[in-house]
């Protein structure tokens, strides 16, 4: 069984993503961190749109339970093989670099950045054996374009498009894929205390996108078709500067 596993999709973005790979005939494997609720609400609407998949909550910021867990879920399921891999978990923590906090730094990076390395590295073994994957990284305009009072998540997600760059040449004679998406202002928790009325100004498009909108492109390099494409970050910010 082919499946695809996103992490943060219990909510937003990775919602959206669960739902595409749903559609593309994927057994999503949707991962969260905390919120089991919103975890479940994803996977029923997964099932009540005909699709399959299971939950599997872990902290991508932590390397032992990115081991215990997905390799644990690796190993006990040497029938279902990870195809697609979206690594999409993240978090903000904003201030201005003066006044940050140790763990403001440490979080953001840990999560956005060393999670995107653990389980990637996880889940290449088995794309490597079988020839075939699709990994796709949700990085961000900060780490293209670096935005004031995001020195943290600027850096991590930036960090992340390095990592997209230089794995996509390590595995591209393997068959498998690496690109980045970097959504602008997309309508989610997130973004919730945002004024969109105000920043809609600067956006050509003149509103927030949606997270379907993200999922959209997700799809289409996670399909068989994207197989020329590897090594990309393709915006998705309604014309702002990139
Ligand atoms: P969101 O609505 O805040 O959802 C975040 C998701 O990530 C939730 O499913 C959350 O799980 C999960 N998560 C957070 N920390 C985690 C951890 N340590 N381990 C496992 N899961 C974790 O965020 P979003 O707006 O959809 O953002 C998704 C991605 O897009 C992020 O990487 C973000 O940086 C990026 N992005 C978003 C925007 C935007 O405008 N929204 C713009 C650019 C980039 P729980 O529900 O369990 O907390």
């Amino acid at each position: 069984m082919k499946c695809a596993l996103v992490t943060g999709g219990s909510r937003g973005i990775g919602r959206s993503v669960c739902l595409k790979m749903a559609s593309m005939g994927y057994y999503v494997l949707v991962n969260f961190r905390g919120n089991r609720e919103e975890a479940e609400r994803t996977l029923q609407q997964i099932q009540e749109t005909g699709g399959q998949g299971e939950l599997l909550p872990f902290d991508v910021s932590s390397r032992e339970q990115i081991t215990g867990v997905l390799g644990g879920w690796i190993e006990a399921h040497p029938n279902k093989y990870i195809e697609i891999l979206v690594n999409n978990a993240g978090i903000k923590d904003d201030g201005l670099m003066i006044f940050m906090k140790d763990e403001q730094w440490d979080q953001v990076m840990r999560t956005n950045l060393d999670g995107f390395f653990f389980t990637t590295r996880l889940v290449l073994n088995g794309m490597l054996i079988r020839k075939y994957g699709r990994i796709i990284n949700v990085v961000s305009l900060s780490g293209l374009k670096g935005l004031p009072g995001q020195v943290n998540y600027s850096a991590a997600k930036a960090g992340v498009i390095g990592a997209t760059k230089a794995l996509a040449q390590e595995v591209g004679r393997k068959g498998i894929t690496v690109n980045a998406v970097a959504p602008g202002f997309i309508r989610t928790d997130m973004t919730e205390g945002l004024n969109e009325k105000e920043l809609q100004a600067i956006i050509p498009v003149r509103r927030f996108g949606l997270p379907e909108e993200v999922a959209h492109a997700v799809g289409f390099l996670a399909s068989a078709e994207a197989a020329y494409i590897t090594g990309e970050v393709l915006s998705i910010n309604g014309g702002l500067y990139t």
